[in-house]
């Protein structure tokens, strides 16, 4: 590893398109897409006791614990792919948790936070494409209907298998999960553009338009 850890946490509402360019700047940064929904996602598929615990929380749109969301993190970040440092996806999304991300990066590496990349969508624009959204069962790779379909409908380009869409984004969960955003993450963006790290991105364009966006403004870092 040549340099010092990277750590940047996209942060937007749900369905801004954080998971996409998280998947997408990773292989173009080389560093790890860690994303806290597709860990619960995987929790749940696994049948442990955190994913019964995250379910309940995730199918009404409400936030799962900051205590358990918190170790989750902190373990998953102390993996071996996570030493050059990782794109977060879904983490922080309170105050609380972004306290424990300082920290956790203190005792990991004596690092930061590099970047805060604020993907900015119209909130009209989110139901649409949370709407749209099918997801791959076996990795979580996204698509959408309209806007970026895979090429044999049902079936995942990357690893064939089959898509799904997900129980949250029905509409009326969507509206929930934009509420939730709006009061507990929302706050974070002046919380981190106070610390001179964050950074806003127009999520409103085409998928490679806003790759090129965050790769510059993280190159521009
Ligand atoms: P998030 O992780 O922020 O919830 P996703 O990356 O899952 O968002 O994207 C939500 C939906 O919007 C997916 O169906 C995805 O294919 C689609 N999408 C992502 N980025 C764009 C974009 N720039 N333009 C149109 N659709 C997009
Ligand atoms: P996402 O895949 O990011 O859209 O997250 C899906 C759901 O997982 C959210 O609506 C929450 O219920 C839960 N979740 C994901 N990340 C977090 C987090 N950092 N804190 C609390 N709950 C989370």
């Amino acid at each position: 590893m040549t340099g010092s850890p990277r750590f940047i946490v996209l942060l937007g509402p749900p369905g801004a398109g954080k998971g996409t360019q998280a998947r997408l700047l990773g292989e173009i940064l080389g560093l790890a897409h860690v994303s806290s929904g597709d860990l619960f996602r995987e929790h749940i598929r696994a049948r442990t006791d955190l994913g019964r615990l995250a379910q309940g929380y995730m199918d009404c749109g409400q936030l799962v614990p900051d205590e358990v969301t918190i170790a989750m993190i902190r373990n998953r970040l102390k993996q071996e792919d996570c030493r050059a440092g990782a794109i977060l996806d879904g983490f922080p999304r309170t105050p609380a948790q972004a306290q424990a991300l300082d920290q956790m990066l203190v005792d990991q590496c004596g690092c930061k936070v590099e970047r805060v990349p604020y993907v900015k969508i119209p909130e009209s624009t989110l139901v649409e494409r949370l709407s749209g959204r099918w997801t791959c069962q076996q990795n979580g790779h996204v698509y959408h209907l309209r806007f970026n379909p895979p090429i044999v409908p049902g079936k995942c380009d990357l690893d064939g298998s089959a898509l799904y869409q997900r129980e949250d984004d029905r509409e009326d969960t969507v509206r929930q999960r934009i509420r939730v955003y709006l009061e507990q993450t929302a706050p974070l963006v002046e919380h981190y553009r106070q610390r001179g790290v964050l950074v806003e991105i127009d999520g409103d364009g085409p998928i490679p338009e806003v790759s090129e966006a965050l790769v510059r403004a993280l190159q521009a870092a």
